[in-house]
């Protein structure tokens, strides 16, 4: 297979090729999960990587390239918005990106660009908001079961020939094309023919997967001629800890398993380069994802929106000297999802500084797997870096643009795709749990066991899970997931007043948790106390009025006692909230069907059997109103 042409000099700009006239295509991609250290241009030696090195040569490799949140989400939306996580209130999965972002996409659309997404993964499906600025964003995802499995990822191969059938349309004018490959991403799922490539390693014959998927479309923009007019970018938006610190994958920790990505830009040779002849194969300087947009639109010469928060780095790739750069990183997982404090670090030169209720501090050039905790040793140069991390969140708090614009909001139905996923992501960020003073390193062991539990509950042995939640709260009784999910065993052992008082042990801890309330009122509704569902169910509309569990419930109450206007009421509010609930939508075609509405009904029926093709009750339903004899 080719590789991407090598070039042999940047002597400065030179005239455009014929027909190729114009700003250089935009070409992102994002290998999703992937470690730069696993990377043979990154001095990986147990597998080759030869396409993905082929980047490198020729174009220049970022060796020490952090990501600002070791999360898909909050990551992808940290490189395109380039703002931190703390000030664009994205710090989880599942979360949304408001409407009205400035992103790398919304800036080059607004310029003419022609711009289109190609999607590997679920959590960057066009409801999480980084569409914005899209004109075309293919990202086919559910999360429902198909065939048995989750519709949560495709593979490579897929993803990139969606992009090179756009490209045999489009690539003929200016164009911003991002492609999201998600192979690396655990469940592993590698053809068969890979296994010999990497037999010890699962993850490394993904990666193997994702480098020949990548040699096939590099081929393909050679052919294209856009190895030569596109300026192609590649990075990941975090790593994998592959049992480094005792985490297996990533988000709980902000070590360099995680946070450590690559980021090659493979320059065009065509004009309007604004490098110089000194162009540096590999730059050392440690540097952030959130540099890579203001790149960009430096190297395109167009101005950084004053809302971008991270800096161009032409002058370094120019091999230029670029003033040190403080680099920040984050998780709030821990926080979020067990009330434990939230991680931050600073990265300058060679130290890394991770700020914790038990402080870390790492000379990353002799130590590069943060093995050495310099604390308390190095006890000023680590407040020196404390002071600069305060300093830098005072700084970009609210920058222009994003003024307080905290985004919240989470989108319907994601808390049970992603837990059945078994991803432990956070769909609500636990906003009024108090930081407990936990530190997440000293809590590893009950971490992992949560994890195993789940993974119990998940493969259906609901009494051993039940057990492990039940030895998690006996160390740790403020817990507040483990007894959420201790009463969904409960559930599924059909102990339904168990399960009723872990949720209200919750409660106490947070009384305005969502998923608490929601399976308290579907717990009473279960056991047939209507009256208990239903003050639960208003319980949790004072605070989270849109919610759909509680619209659903109320409208199945109301339904109950013959108040068909405020069920089919109910049942409005809950498609509201989620317009892809087929239950919601045949609940309201029996109301409107007992009302008389037949062709209210029939939409409604219509409406579930799209979103769920064998949903035997609306099918009868809608049968029955269309028989003639109806
Ligand atoms: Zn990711």
């Amino acid at each position: 297979m080719l590789a991407m042409a090598p070039h042999a000099t940047w002597a400065g700009p030179r005239p455009a090729p014929e027909g190729m006239a114009g700003p250089p295509p935009i070409i992102l991609i994002s290998v999703d999960t992937l470690r730069a250290d696993h990377l043979s241009c990154y001095g990986y030696a147990r597998l080759r990587t030869p396409h993905i090195d082929s980047l490198a040569r020729g174009g220049t490799l970022f060796a020490e390239i952090s990501s600002q949140a070791p999360i898909t989400l909050p990551s992808h939306v940290s490189l395109f918005t380039s703002t931190y996580p703390f000030a664009n209130g994205i710090r989880e999965n599942a979360q949304v990106l408001p409407p009205g972002a400035v992103t790398l996409a919304t800036v080059l659309a607004a310029r003419g660009y022609n711009t289109a997404a190609f999607i590997g993964g679920y959590f960057l499906a066009r409801r999480y908001g980084l569409a914005q600025g899209f004109q075309t964003y293919d990202s086919p995802f559910d999360a429902r079961v198909i065939n048995g499995a989750l519709d949560l990822k495709r593979p490579a191969t897929q993803v990139l020939e969606g992009a090179e059938h756009w490209l045999e349309r489009n690539s003929g004018r200016p164009f911003l094309l991002f492609v999201h490959l998600f192979d690396l991403h655990q469940p592993y799922d590698a053809p068969p023919a890979y296994r010999a490539r990497a037999p010890e390693s699962e993850y490394d014959q993904e990666l193997a997967y994702v480098d020949d998927s990548l040699g096939s479309f590099f081929d393909f923009l050679a052919h294209l001629g856009l190895d030569r007019r596109a300026l192609v970018v590649l990075f990941s938006d975090h790593g994998e800890s592959l049992g480094d610190h005792g985490e297996n994958t990533h988000g709980y920790f902000i070590y360099g398993s995680t946070l450590h990505v690559p980021l090659i830009f493979h320059w065009p040779e065509t004009a309007n380069s604004k490098l110089e002849t000194r162009n540096p194969a590999r730059v050392e300087a440690p540097a952030g994802l959130i540099d890579v947009a203001p790149t960009v639109l430096s190297f395109l010469g167009i101005p950084a929106p004053a809302s971008f928060c991270g800096h161009s780095l032409l002058d370094l790739a120019k091999g230029g000297d670029s003033p040190p750069r403080d680099v920040y990183s984050e998780s709030s997982y821990a926080h979020d999802k067990f009330g434990w404090a939230t991680l931050r670090s600073l990265r300058r030169g060679d130290y890394q500084y991770v700020d914790a209720p038990h402080p870390e501090l790492y000379d990353l050039k002799r130590d590069p797997a943060e093995l050495h905790n310099l604390l308390p040793g190095q006890a000023s140069l680590a407040a020196s870096y404390r002071e600069r991390l305060t300093a830098l969140m005072a700084t970009y708090q609210s920058p222009p643009g994003i003024t307080g614009s905290t985004a919240t909001a989470t989108v319907p139905g994601a808390a049970e795709n992603l837990r059945t996923l078994g991803y432990l992501e956070i769909t609500s960020p636990h906003a009024t749990l108090n930081d407990s003073g936990v530190d997440p390193k000293d809590r590893v062991f009950e971490y992992k066991r949560y994890l195993l539990a789940g993974h119990l509950a998940r493969t259906g042995k609901a009494e051993e899970a039940a057990a492990e939640f039940q030895a998690i709260l006996a160390d740790d009784p403020r817990n507040l997931p483990a007894y959420i999910e201790l009463a969904r065993s409960d559930v599924a052992l059909h102990r339904f007043l168990d399960g009723a008082s872990r949720l209200k042990a919750a409660l106490a801890l947070d009384a305005h948790n969502v998923e608490a309330e929601e399976l308290l009122g579907d717990i009473w509704l279960a056991v047939g106390n209507l009256g208990h569902a239903a003050a639960e169910f208003r319980q949790l509309l004072a605070f989270a009025p849109q919610d759909y569990e509680a619209h659903f419930g109320l409208g199945l109450l109301a339904a109950r006692r013959h108040q068909a206007s405020e069920a089919a009421g109910h049942f409005r509010a809950a498609l509201a909230a989620n317009p892809r609930s087929a239950e919601a939508h045949y609940q309201l075609g029996l109301i409107l069907e007992a009302q008389n509405d037949k062709t209210g009904a029939v939409g409604e029926f219509q409406a579930a059997l799209e979103i769920a093709p064998k949903f035997p009750e609306a099918r009868r339903e809608l049968d029955k109103l269309k028989s003639p004899n109806h």
